[in-house]
């Protein structure tokens, strides 16, 4: 085969749309002749490009995402509005404060037997 009648047979041969015989002639010429090579790798390479455009997030999206995503690890200062810390905070002192003072209720309560418990049974 020569190098236009396998050129001609790149496109098929790149979607495996082509018989077999000619596949095997593209394969072995391919693997002799680096200018139909490098021909098949611009194609292949274009017809990836012209199917993955589309579905590609543009790049304005992308970096909008990226630092979202960023935020939301903690690895950036992002707008932070400015009641949400001390909310945080407060909601955090609050269950701090909450704990202590039942630790304190319990550890000051008066002992009681549990149900079911005598007197007798308690004081050994
Ligand atoms: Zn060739």
């Amino acid at each position: 085969m020569t190098c236009a009648s396998i050129r001609s047979e790149l496109v098929g041969f790149h979607f495996g749309v082509i018989d077999e015989a000619p596949r095997i002639e593209v394969e072995r010429h391919l693997t002799t002749c680096p200018a139909c090579l490098s021909e098949f790798l611009n194609l292949k390479r274009d017809v990836e490009l012209s199917a993955s455009t589309e579905e590609r997030p543009r790049a304005q999206v992308k970096s909008k995402l990226r630092a979202a995503v960023a935020q939301e690890l903690g690895l950036v200062a992002g707008p932070a509005v400015w009641w949400q810390r001390p909310v945080a905070f407060g909601l955090a002192a609050a269950a701090v404060i909450v704990a202590m003072v039942s630790v304190e209720a319990v550890a000051t309560s008066a002992v009681t037997a549990p149900v079911g418990v005598t007197a007798t049974q308690r004081g050994r």
